[in-house]
């Protein structure tokens, strides 16, 4: 009797094991190991998943990038943690044995900076833009508290560490390596975001001025207007080939569909119904399912609160 109850818990619980095991912990979710995918010449990317930060991914869901010179690495953005830095450097380390010697802040979002110490730990010399710095420092506290919430043990011995060269102004042309650097304001997802344009091999990292495969975000500090004339100035330069900020590598025309059409239409829509004065819950029914962007991932999640920034941002600036 006693045998049979055991037999027939022992079973059940076998039965029940996996389905707990699944949603307990996350076992879905893959562990992310950044792999460095070579675009052209000496230019990589690590393409990051498109979910939200969490322990598998060590917050690394986003897009990096570097280029081996003879002089050393130049890393674009540096992770979310010393723990997730020590994971682009060994990415790194299986394309180059050259060290990391520049790393660039594309911008001031938690998984584009919170690395830089663990890299200027090593040598590297940090450079940022002064308005992406500006916004790091008003941001800091608050993203190491949220990305500890994210990956936990993993935020041990990540120190916020701001650039040792900050550049003045909104553009400035650099050579680091022997390599061109032509780098940029855009203010699109952040203030003080900016893109990363390499003319000698015709590739942009636009940081989060560009998603591809997923809906971008329209967050209350973001600013289409400005993203908009970004995203002309990316045209203008017409890379060859795009390092978004999340998605995959990608070109200008792919890069226009997912992102730079979608600016204009919020623009030419929400933002014109909020000038005109138009209700704003029926603006929001009456574009909430664009045939363009349906497909893309986080679409439901994202639109319609997008479209609820750009109508009040609109509205409170006509
Ligand atoms: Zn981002």
């Amino acid at each position: 009797m006693i045998n049979q109850l055991a037999r027939r818990l022992g079973l059940k619980a076998m039965l029940i094991a996996p389905w707990l095991a699944m949603n307990l912990s996350h076992a879905s979710e893959p562990v992310f190991v950044p792999k460095a995918q070579w675009v052209v010449d000496k230019v990589y990317a690590i393409v990051g998943p498109l979910g939200q930060r969490s322990v598998p991914n060590a917050g690394l869901n986003a897009n990096y990038g570097f280029v081996v010179t003879e002089q050393g690495v130049i890393l674009i953005d540096s992770g979310a943690s010393a723990h997730s830095a020590a994971l682009l450097e060994k990415a790194i380390a299986k394309v180059t044995p050259q060290p990391v010697r520049w790393v660039l802040n594309t911008g001031s979002q938690d998984h584009r900076w919170l690395g830089n110490d663990y890299f200027a730990r090593k040598g590297a010399q940090v450079h940022a833009l002064a308005a992406t710095v500006q916004t790091q420092k008003t941001v800091a506290e608050q993203q190491v508290a949220g990305m500890s919430r994210f990956v936990g043990e993993q935020m041990k011995g990540t120190s916020p560490r701001h650039a040792d060269v900050v550049h003045p102004g909104a553009e400035v042309s650099l050579q680091l390596g022997g390599v061109q650097i032509q780098w940029m304001d855009t203010s699109a997802h952040y203030p003080g975001d900016t893109m990363i344009h390499l003319p000698m091999s015709a590739v942009t990292f636009t940081g989060d001025l560009v998603y591809v495969d997923r809906l971008l975000g329209v967050l209350p500090q973001s600013n289409v207007r400005k993203a908009n004339q970004a995203f002309a100035r990316l045209a203008a330069l017409s890379p060859k080939h795009v390092v978004p900020g999340h998605g995959r590598v990608t070109n200008m025309a792919q890069a226009q569909k997912e992102t730079g059409d979608y600016y204009q239409f919020l623009i030419a829509n929400i933002g014109a119904a909020a000038r005109n004065l138009e209700p704003m819950s029926e603006t929001l029914d009456k574009f909430a399912s664009p045939m363009p962007f349906k497909h893309l991932q986080n679409f439901e999640d994202l639109h319609r609160g997008n479209m609820n920034r750009v109508f009040v941002d609109f509205e409170a600036n006509p």
